[in-house]
């Protein structure tokens, strides 16, 4: 998939699943604090999950025109850039992690 499409993929699950997980807890087990504790957790579990995923073995397409193979990966966060395994070339995007770019 082009990077702009994996960027944004990766982008809502991460915020979905710290959004969801805490909501999807209390409508599953009641609007307790224990629930919300535990659920707060597990969302901060899911979303390094899910950042490890889209890190690691999601591709993106590579964005030089000479390349073109589907190994560019999301390497470092300030601000988040895509390395692809096959020609070395970095793609960086304005998002950053901590700042405003
Ligand atoms: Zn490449």
């Amino acid at each position: 998939m082009p990077i702009k499409i994996h960027l944004l993929l990766s982008i809502l699950t991460q915020i979905g699943l710290i959004v969801g997980t805490p909501l999807f807890g209390i409508f599953l087990f009641g609007n307790s604090a224990i629930t919300f504790i535990t659920m707060i957790f597990f969302a901060f579990a899911f979303f390094f999950v899910a950042r490890f995923v889209f890190c690691s073995l999601i591709p993106a397409k590579c964005p030089n025109v000479n390349c073109g193979n589907i190994q560019s990966y999301q390497e470092r966060s300030k601000p988040l850039i895509y390395v692809c395994r096959e020609c070395k070339y970095e793609h960086v995007t304005c998002v950053s992690e901590g700042d405003e770019c």
